[in-house]
């Protein structure tokens, strides 16, 4: 089972100790519970609608009026698309 430790207190003990005592120390640290993030993006059904479905589980929503950051379905993070994140910079 993977562990996960803040990144933070890794690099401190890397400055304070040498390698024989940076790896006794990092395995001390405790660790994190952590989900992973599942990214994804709406994409279209069609070309022809203006349907659009999740890309992981095919969750889909009539139009982009009711896209949300989240699939309701399966809780993918949805990826704003490059070309959105311009006009919002
Ligand atoms: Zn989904």
């Amino acid at each position: 089972m993977n562990k996960y430790i803040k990144l933070t207190d890794a690099i401190a003990i890397t400055n304070q100790t040498g390698a024989h005592e940076t790896k006794k120390r990092l395995k001390e640290l405790p660790g994190e519970d952590v989900k992973p993030v599942i990214r994804m993006k709406w994409v279209g059904v069609t070309p022809l609608t203006d349907s659009l479905q999740c890309s992981n589980c095919g969750y889909c929503v009539v139009s982009d009026e009711f896209i949300t950051p989240y699939c309701p379905w399966c809780g993918a993070r949805m990826e704003v698309p490059p070309d959105e994140q311009q006009g919002h910079a």
